[in-house]
């Protein structure tokens, strides 16, 4: 009896030595929004190749970008769906090649980028597939990006993990890529609808998290992962760590490294 209330009350010390919610925390990732583009040396250009490698070479533990397909079948990585008012799907590479982004790099190819993507295989490439204008043509850019990573060398759920608004592509990529992490990226479905589809993370805005604080938890017992974007104010950071998301993306992912430590939360790297 005397030994039971001695180890009780040593269980009890140790909880309030070290209380619960920080230290069975378990990791949370960093992923660098269109990369690491919030610096120098990116030249201040999202998507830019300058900011994946700033990304790699700072050890977040993803780097995002997004994917655009010509109407020729090239992939670009930029965020819109038109450059200077032409629609990227409408119009061929040629008439994009020579626009310049921020930094005075063209508008990456996949294959440039893919390219800088595999220098640092501890970097996971969380590539985003803009929508496009119907489900054939969407089929023909998950097609496109497949063949790519493949050629590449980089089709492995280790190395590349896809997000998208398009709910479409979403449960498309989820049936062609079984053991790729895929999430859906709107807000607008709860974690059981995600999972009955088959996709099996989520992506939302914090703010769905904020009004929807279950979901979370929730979806990480359904055994999806979950993704908080795009977290750039240290007190919508704080409400996702203490919401525990798995990843958080960012633009300030230097200041997103400092309050983890400050949180004592352990960084995935
Ligand atoms: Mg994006």
């Amino acid at each position: 009896m005397k030994t039971l209330k001695m180890i009780t009350t040593a269980i009890l010390a140790g909880m309030l030595l070290f209380p619960l919610s920080a230290d069975a925390r378990k990791k949370t990732g960093i992923v660098a929004h269109r990369g690491f583009w919030n610096c120098e040396e990116a030249g201040y250009a999202k998507n830019s190749v300058a900011a994946l490698r700033c990304a790699q070479e700072a050890g977040f533990w993803g780097s995002e970008f997004d994917v655009n397909m010509t109407s020729d079948g090239v992939l670009i990585v930029y965020h819109d769906s038109d450059v200077e008012g032409k629609k990227i799907e409408k119009h061929p590479y040629s008439e994009f090649k020579d626009f310049k982004i921020k930094n005075g790099e063209t508008i990456p190819t996949i294959d440039q980028y893919l390219e800088q993507g595999k220098k640092y295989p501890e970097t996971m490439l969380v590539y985003e597939m803009k929508p496009h204008s119907s489900a054939e043509v969407e089929d023909k850019f998950i097609e496109l990006t497949i063949a790519k990573l493949e050629e590449h060398d980089l089709l492995d759920p280790k190395r590349v993990m896809f997000i998208s608004f398009s709910w479409h592509m979403c449960k498309e990529l989820a049936k062609k890529l079984p053991g790729f992490t895929v999430q859906y990226l709107e807000g607008d479905k709860n974690p059981d609808k995600v999972n009955e589809a088959g996709v099996n993370g989520i992506d939302y805005h914090f703010n769905v998290f904020n009004i929807n604080k279950k979901w979370v938890s929730k979806a990480q017992k359904l055994g999806m992962t979950v993704n908080a974007w795009t977290v750039n104010k240290e007190n919508n950071m704080e409400q996702m760590f203490d919401l525990g998301v798995d990843f958080l993306t960012t633009d300030n992912p230097l200041e997103a490294r400092a309050l983890m430590e400050k949180m004592n939360i352990k960084e995935m790297k």
